[in-house]
C-alpha cells in the first residue's frame, strides 16, 4: 500500500526534505552571489590600482626624460636612459622621441620588443599631449601603453611600459580568486544545508507529533521542549500547551458524559423496572395507572435533567439568548424570597431578605431569576430546621454583589472547586433530592451575564454564595 493510501482522508505528508533543500539552496545561491560580486569588486579594484601605478611610472619618467632632454639635449637623455636601465631604476621602457621633421632621433625598445615596428603607432595630434595610447605586438599577445608629449620646440616626446607583468599579476589573481569562490559556494552550499537541517529540528519535532497523533488518535504525544526562546522553539511549547488543555477539556467531557450516561441510568432503569412489573401483574385498571404515573414522574425527572444540561451548555458557549432589560435588584430579591417563604416556613427556617440600596442591572430577568433560585433552593435544602436564610446585596467597584447566606452545614474546603462541575454532589447532599446540575447553571448564567459566581463557607459554619454583575451604567 502506498503512504498516501495509508493516510487518513485530509491529511497531507509534509516534505521536510525538500524544504531543507530548498532553504539550503537558496542559502548557498545567495552566499555565491554575495561572494562573486566581492571577487569582483576586488578584482576591479586592483585592476585599477595597477594601471594607476603604471602609469605613474610612465608619466613621471616621460618628465624627467623630457626635462633632461630640453636641459641637455640628446646626449644627456641618452645617459639618462642608460644610467636608469643600469640602476635597474624601473623596467625597461619604450622610449621614442620624434623631431619636428617626423624623424626619429631617439628610440630605445624594452628586450621583448625588438621586432616592434614603432611606424605603427598612431601619430598622436600635434598640438595635444597624450592621450594613453596602447598598441598590440606580435599577434596581441602583449600591449604597450604610451604616453606622449609635445615640447615646445615640436619635439614629440614618447615613454611606453609594456602591460605583461601587469596583466601577468591579474592573470594569476583571478586564478586564485577562482579557487577562493569554488572554496566559498562551497562552504555556503555545506553550511546551507547544516543551518537549514538544524533550524528544521524543531519542525521535525512538531511534525512527528502531529503524525502521532493523527496515526494513534491518542493526545499524550508532545513536542520535546526546545532549549532556546525562539520562534520555533516558542511554538513547540504552545503546541503542548495547546495539546494539554486539549486533553484536559476532553477529559472533561468524558467524565461529563460518564456522568450524564451515569445519572440518566438510574432513572431509565427504575423506568423500565416499573414497566416490567406492571406488565407481569394481573390485569388491572389501578395498577397500571400507577404504573404510569410512576413512568411519567421518572420520565420528567429525566427531560428535567437534559433541559438543564442543554441550558448551561447554551450559556457557557454563548447560544442562550439573554432578554437583557434593566432589573431592580431589590425587587429581584423580594421575588425570588417570596418563590421559597412557604418551603421555608414548611423547614421552620427563617428567611430574610435585607434590603438593597436602590441598585439597577440589567439581565435577562427570567435567566437570573433561575439563578438566584437555584441558589436559595440550595439553602432552603441544606439547611437544617431552625436555620436561617438571608439574601442582600451591595455594590463593590461600580459593580453589584448579591449574597445567598445560610447557616447550614457548610462545605468542605475540597469541595469548594467541585460543587461547580455538572453532576457533582457532595457526599452528604446525596440523601437530598438534586441532580448536581443547579451549581453548574448558577455559573453559566451569571457568566453569560459578564458576571462571576464564587462561593465562601468552612464546614459548620454555612455558606454565604455570592453573584457579581456589572452595574446597569456597564453593561
Ligand atoms: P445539588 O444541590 O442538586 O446536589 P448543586 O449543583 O446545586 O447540586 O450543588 C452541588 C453541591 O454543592 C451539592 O450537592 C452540595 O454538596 C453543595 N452545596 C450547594 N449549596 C450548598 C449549601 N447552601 N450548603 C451546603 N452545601 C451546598
Amino acid at each position: 500500500m502506498s503512504s498516501s493510501e495509508s493516510d487518513p482522508p485530509g491529511v497531507h505528508k509534509a516534505r521536510p526534505a525538500r524544504i531543507a533543500l530548498r532553504l539550503a539552496i537558496w542559502y548557498a545561491a545567495l552566499f555565491a552571489v554575495s561572494a562573486v560580486v566581492l571577487a569582483a569588486i576586488t578584482y576591479a579594484l586592483l585592476a585599477r590600482s595597477l594601471v594607476d601605478r603604471d602609469r605613474d611610472v610612465i608619466h613621471s619618467t616621460l618628465v624627467r626624460y623630457a626635462t633632461q632632454y630640453e636641459q641637455g639635449g640628446l646626449d644627456a637623455l641618452t645617459q639618462m636612459v642608460r644610467t636608469d636601465a643600469l640602476a635597474g631604476r624601473h623596467e625597461p621602457l619604450f622610449v621614442r622621441v620624434v623631431g619636428p621633421d617626423a624623424a626619429a632621433i631617439f628610440y630605445s625598445m624594452p628586450s621583448g620588443w625588438l621586432g616592434f615596428d614603432p611606424a605603427s603607432l598612431p601619430a598622436p595630434a600635434p598640438d595635444a599631449d597624450g592621450p594613453w595610447t596602447i598598441v598590440s605586438a606580435r599577434g596581441g599577445a602583449a600591449r604597450l601603453e604610451i604616453d606622449s608629449a609635445h615640447l615646445a620646440d615640436g619635439t614629440l616626446f614618447q615613454v611606453g611600459k609594456s602591460t605583461q607583468n601587469r596583466d601577468e599579476t591579474l592573470s594569476a589573481f583571478r586564478a586564485d580568486l577562482g579557487i577562493a569562490l569554488l572554496i566559498m559556494i562551497g562552504i555556503g552550499l555545506f553550511g546551507g544545508a547544516l543551518l537549514t537541517r538544524s533550524a528544521l529540528v524543531p519542525v521535525h519535532r512538531l511534525i512527528a507529533a502531529v503524525q502521532s497523533i493523527i496515526h494513534t488518535g491518542r493526545l499524550n504525544a508532545r513536542v520535546p521542549a526546545g532549549a532556546t526562546t525562539d520562534a520555533i522553539d516558542e511554538l513547540g511549547r504552545l503546541f503542548n500547551d495547546m495539546l494539554d488543555r486539549i486533553e484536559s477539556l476532553i477529559a472533561g467531557m468524558r467524565g461529563a458524559l460518564d456522568n450524564v450516561a451515569h445519572d440518566l441510568r438510574t432513572p431509565m432503569m427504575r423506568l423500565r423496572g416499573t414497566a416490567e412489573l406492571a406488565l407481569q401483574a394481573p390485569a388491572g385498571g389501578d395498577a397500571l395507572r400507577d404504573a404510569l404515573t410512576d413512568c411519567v414522574e421518572e420520565s420528567e425527572q429525566v427531560i428535567a435533567m437534559l433541559d438543564t444540561l442543554m441550558d448551561i451548555s447554551e450559556a457557557e458557549t454563548g447560544v442562550m439568548t439573554l432578554q437583557r432589560e434593566p432589573v431592580v435588584v431589590g425587587e429581584l430579591l423580594a421575588e425570588v424570597a417570596d418563590l421559597y417563604s412557604e418551603l421555608a416556613e414548611e423547614k421552620n427556617l427563617t428567611l430574610r431578605v435585607v434590603e438593597p440600596p436602590p441598585l439597577t442591572i440589567r439581565v435577562d430577568h427570567v435567566r437570573m431569576r433561575q439563578a438566584l433560585a437555584n441558589l436559595l433552593d440550595n439553602a432552603v435544602k441544606y439547611t437544617p430546621a431552625g436555620g436561617a436564610v438571608e439574601l442582600s446585596a451591595e455594590e463593590t467597584g461600580g459593580r453589584v454583589r448579591i449574597h445567598v447566606r445560610d447557616t447550614g452545614p457548610g462545605i468542605p474546603p475540597q469541595d469548594l472547586d467541585r460543587i461547580w462541575d455538572r453532576l457533582y454532589r457532595g457526599d452528604s447532599s446525596r440523601s437530598a433530592r438534586g441532580l448536581g446540575l443547579g451549581l453548574s447553571l448558577v455559573r453559566a448564567i451569571t457568566r453569560a451575564h459578564g458576571g462571576e459566581a464564587s462561593v465562601i463557607s468552612e464546614p459548620g459554619r454555612g455558606a454565604e454564595f455570592l453573584v457579581e454583575l456589572p452595574r446597569l451604567s456597564q453593561m
